[in-house]
């Protein structure tokens, strides 16, 4: 997939930071679209069928929180990077739980923002040349040319970054991966935000993987350290 040709729907109530995100946005050729309010940004998701949605989560009307919801419920494979305000650290985790895959702090500075979303529609474009079909682990199956994931045979639907948290995972079975490492590799080389991104996307994948999220054998802690992916074979555990 070509990035100058994306879609990016800009999601924000006050006027002027909207106009300055697409201003910045279309100047490096994407296709933007503008939404005020979120009753706006529903209404455009299906016909304009963004690649990324910019997602402020303080709007009147449908709150931020709600529209993110729903956009994970229609356009699973979109991505959502939020907008949060300076302090708003519950805001911002409670995002990542509703699904969102990025977050930036205002005010930001738009190089930046580009850089995350040239960042996460590389992740997808890397799904599209990889010549490998299929990834397993145990009973999880990872087909990458459909771009679905099956446990024990059942689909399970993940978000874009989730799958590509679990490719790389997969890619590395059995081996311990730094929370750095992993930044780098999904979200993107020098990554700003913290490593609080990389733990609730953890959670979120183990909820959907795991049979017991809380005792996890599939995504294992590696402590003081990251991450690492082991192969549970044990295909009558529930
Ligand atoms: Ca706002």
């Amino acid at each position: 997939m070509n990035d100058i040709k994306s879609k990016i729907l800009v999601v924000e109530d006050e006027e002027s930071i909207r106009r300055f995100i697409t201003l910045n946005l279309s100047a490096v050729g994407y296709e933007v679209e503008e939404a005020e309010n979120g009753e706006k940004a529903l209404a455009v998701l299906g016909r304009f069928r963004p690649d990324v949605t910019v997602l402020d989560l303080m709007l009147p009307g449908i709150s931020g929180f709600e529209v993110c919801k729903r956009i994970r419920e229609m356009m699973p494979e979109t991505f959502v990077i939020m907008l949060t305000a300076k302090g708003q650290d519950t805001d911002k985790i409670l995002g990542l739980e509703l699904g969102a895959d990025d977050y930036m702090v205002k005010p930001f500075n738009p190089f930046e923002l580009i850089a995350r979303i040239k960042a996460m529609l590389r992740r997808r474009t890397h799904f599209q040349v990889d010549r490998r079909v299929v990834l397993q682990s145990g009973y999880l199956c990872l087909d990458l040319v459909a771009h679905k994931f099956f446990k024990k045979g059942v689909e399970i639907e993940l978000t874009p970054t989730e799958f590509a948290l679990l490719k790389m995972f997969m890619e590395n079975q059995g081996k311990a991966l730094k929370r750095n490492e992993i930044l780098n590799a999904v979200w993107g080389e020098n990554y700003f935000g913290d490593t609080k991104t990389l733990d609730v996307h953890i959670r979120r994948l183990r909820e959907k993987i795991e049979n017991n999220p809380s005792e996890p054998n599939h995504i294992k802690t590696v402590w003081g350290s990251g991450y690492r992916l082991q192969a549970a074979q044990d295909w009558s555990a529930t």
